[in-house]
C-alpha cells in the first residue's frame, strides 16, 4: 500500500511543479500588468496636474483645494483630535454630489474626501467619480483601516487621485491607535495593488511621545515608494508649540529623506520657521483658495477655524472668494495647517515666479550641498533667471503652451 501511495507521488510530481510554475507565472504577470496600469495612470495624472497647475497660475478667482466632510464618525478615536465623532450618519450622497457640483462650478482643483474616517461612507466611490467629472483632482485622507486588496481596486476603479494616510506612532498607544505595526500590511497592499498616489504624513509636535517614530515611519513609507511629509501637531485652533532641538533634528532628517525636487518639503519655509517656534508672516487664503466644508455644508476656513465664514456652499459666491482672499486672519502667524500654507505659495510661484525658483534651489541645496540640478530645473534656470527679457519671453510661451 505504501509503495503504491509513493509510485503515485512520484508519478503526479511532474504535474505539481508544472501547476506551481503556471502558477508562479500568473503572479508575474498580474504584476506586470499592475505595474503598467500605475505607469500609465502615473503619467495621466501628471498630464492633469500640469494643467490644473497652469489655471492655478494663471488666474487666482478659484478654489485650488477644498475639503469636503462626507461623515463625521470615525472608527478610531485618537486622543488629540476635534474633528470626529462616534455616532455621525453618513451626509445623504444626493446632498454630496451636490456639494461635489457647486465646487466643480467653481472651478475647484483639487477635491479631498476627510472627515472623520470617509471611507466609512458607504458612497465613498461614488464621490470620487464625481470629483473627477467635474475635472478636478480627487483625494482621499484615511486613516487606513479599511483598506483591502478590494477596496483599493474599487479606488483604483472610481479614479482616485491621491491617497494620504497619517500614521502617529510604530507601536500603538493610548493616544493614538494609528500605528505602523496595525498598517503596515495596508501599506504593501497600498504598494501593490494602487494606481492612485499615496503620501505617508507622520507627526512632530511638543507632545509626541517618541519622535524618532517619526523617522523610522518616513523610511518605510519611502522604502515602498511613498512620498513622506511630516506634519506639526497643532491644538484646537491650528496653532503650534516649538519642537524641542531632538525633533528638529528628527525634523531634517525626514527632510533628507524627500528625493522628489519638485516636493513640497524642500519648499516649506512655514515648517521650518514653526519648528524654532519662530512666527510667519504670509497671508493665509483660506475661504478662498482653501475651502473646508463641513459635514453641514457649511464653508469654514479650515478645520480649526470653523464658523468662520460659517457661510452655507449652496450660498457661497465668487463675491465671498474674493473678499476672503483679501481678509488678513489673526491666527496666520502661528498656524500649522500645512495643505493651506501649501497652497498660498502656488500663490507666491505665480505671483513670484523668478525668488520661487531661486528659493527652491538654494533651498534643495541646504539639505543636500552637493546636489545638481536635474535637467529641466536647469532648463528653468537658463530660461528665467538669467536674463530678464528671455524670462518675459519664456514666461508668455510657457503660458500659452500650458493653456492649451
Ligand atoms: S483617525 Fe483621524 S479623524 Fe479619526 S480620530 Fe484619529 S485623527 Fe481624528
Ligand atoms: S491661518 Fe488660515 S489655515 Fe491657519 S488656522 Fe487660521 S484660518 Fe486656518
Amino acid at each position: 500500500m505504501v509503495t503504491v501511495v509513493v509510485i503515485s507521488c512520484l508519478a503526479l510530481s511532474p504535474l505539481f511543479t508544472l501547476n506551481l510554475r503556471l502558477t508562479q507565472l500568473r503572479h508575474i504577470i498580474v504584476r506586470m500588468r499592475n505595474r503598467f496600469s500605475r505607469k500609465l495612470r502615473a503619467l495621466d495624472r501628471r498630464r492633469r496636474e500640469i494643467r490644473l497647475f497652469a489655471r492655478a497660475m494663471e488666474s487666482k478667482q478659484h478654489p485650488i483645494l477644498a475639503q469636503i466632510i462626507p461623515i463625521r464618525r470615525c472608527n478610531l478615536a485618537c486622543s488629540y483630535c476635534n474633528e470626529y465623532d462616534a455616532v455621525s450618519k453618513p451626509v445623504h450622497i444626493d446632498e454630496m454630489l451636490r456639494r461635489i457640483d457647486r465646487l466643480g462650478e467653481f472651478g475647484t482643483t483639487i477635491i479631498t474626501l476627510s472627515g472623520g474616517e470617509p471611507m466609512l461612507h458607504p458612497q465613498c466611490d461614488e464621490m470620487i467619480r464625481r470629483i473627477r467629472a467635474v475635472g478636478a483632482m480627487a483625494t482621499v485622507i484615511t486613516n487606513g483601516y479599511l483598506l483591502t486588496p478590494a477596496r483599493i481596486g474599487a479606488l483604483n476603479d472610481a479614479g482616485l487621485d491621491y491617497l494620504q494616510i497619517s500614521i502617529d506612532n510604530v507601536q500603538p498607544d493610548d493616544t493614538s491607535k494609528k500605528s505602523l505595526k496595525v498598517l503596515d500590511r495596508k501599506l504593501e497592499w497600498l504598494a501593490e495593488y494602487s494606481e492612485f498616489a499615496v503620501t505617508i504624513n507622520t507627526v512632530l509636535g511638543a507632545d509626541v511621545r517618541n519622535p524618532e517614530d517619526a523617522l523610522t515611519i518616513a523610511r518605510r513609507a519611502r522604502s515602498l515608494g511613498f512620498n513622506s511629509t511630516v506634519g506639526i501637531l497643532h491644538d484646537g485652533t491650528g496653532q503650534t508649540k516649538p519642537l524641542p532641538p531632538i525633533q528638529i533634528q528628527t525634523y531634517n532628517q525626514i527632510r533628507k529623506l524627500e528625493t522628489s525636487v519638485f516636493s513640497f518639503s524642500h519648499f516649506d519655509r512655514f515648517q521650518t520657521k514653526l519648528v524654532q517656534g519662530l512666527p510667519n508672516e504670509w497671508h493665509c487664503r483660506a475661504g478662498s483658495r482653501f475651502l473646508y466644508i463641513c459635514e453641514d455644508g457649511l464653508v469654514h476656513y479650515c478645520s480649526q477655524q470653523r464658523g468662520h465664514p460659517g457661510t452655507p456652499l449652496a450660498s457661497y459666491t465668487r463675491d465671498d472668494l474674493e473678499r476672503e482672499f483679501n481678509t488678513e486672519k489673526a491666527c496666520a502667524p502661528n498656524c500649522s495647517i500645512s495643505c493651506v500654507h501649501q497652497v498660498a505659495m502656488l500663490d507666491e510661484v505665480r505671483e513670484h515666479p523668478r525668488e520661487m525658483l531661486v528659493e527652491l534651489i538654494a533651498r534643495r541645496r541646504e539639505t543636500n550641498p552637493s546636489f545638481h540640478l536635474p535637467l529641466p530645473l536647469r532648463a528653468a534656470e537658463w530660461a528665467f533667471l538669467e536674463n530678464p527679457k528671455r524670462a518675459e519671453t519664456f514666461r508668455r510661451a510657457a503660458a500659452a503652451v500650458l493653456r492649451k
